[in-house]
């Protein structure tokens, strides 16, 4: 069985990624599975340079093909933020929950029409010779309040454009057919068929 090596230890994004591999027939491992990686600083300045340093870290560790998604969210009215450093937008120690209370805290005075916003995924696959890149964006706009129990980080305030609900309310099928994840994710899965055909 062909194995692969996601370089999260955010369940949220390993459950999403798993859901799609899973019909593939790969043993999958995350780092929750191993020992001794320690916590890998994101020195990036882009999704694709961060989705890298995760991929290449680890890799050398596991000697086994790397699957590395680097992703955020990016708000029209704050310029972009917290686009690479969503993860940690409320600083140190933060949590999904603060980070949603800061984004809404700096969009209080926006009205409905200037809270557009859209996520983004860059998925590399490493297997220590050769980075392969896959890209998703959703579009979408921000909500007034947290709504919905699914998912993971900023899906409770997050509209994707088409729907009146946020991630956290739809269910995982509908969010994993039009997320930025789920896009980067087909055509990773376009690529592995391709190979495995040849
Ligand atoms: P990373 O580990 O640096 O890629 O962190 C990505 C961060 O972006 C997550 O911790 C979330 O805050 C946010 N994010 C990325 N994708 C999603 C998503 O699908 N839903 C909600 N938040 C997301």
């Amino acid at each position: 069985m062909k194995k692969i090596f996601i370089a999260s230890k955010n369940k949220g994004k390993i459950n999403e990624i798993k859901s799609f591999l899973n019909p593939f027939g790969y043993e999958i491992f995350s780092l929750h599975d191993v020992h001794g990686i320690d916590d890998i600083p994101e020195t990036g300045s882009t999704f694709e340079e961060n989705a890298l340093i995760k991929a290449k870290a680890v890799y050398d560790v596991v000697k086994i093909p790397v699957l590395s998604d680097d992703s955020g969210l990016l708000v029209d009215y704050l310029n972009g933020q917290p686009g690479v450093y969503s993860a940690r937008y409320s600083g140190k120690n933060p949590t999904d929950e603060k980070n949603t209370a800061l984004l809404l805290k700096n969009l209080s005075i926006a009205a409905e029409p200037e809270r557009t916003a859209h996520f983004k995924c860059v998925i590399v696959l490493y297997d220590g010779l050769n980075e392969r890149y896959f890209e998703g964006v959703c579009n979408g706009r921000i909500s007034f309040e947290p709504k919905g129990n699914n998912g993971f980080g900023y899906d409770p305030v997050f509209i994707p454009d088409g729907y009146d609900k946020t991630f956290a309310e739809l269910p995982s099928e509908i969010k994993n057919k039009i997320s930025h994840r789920g896009l980067a994710l087909r055509s990773l899965i376009k690529f592995i068929e391709l190979e495995n055909s040849m």
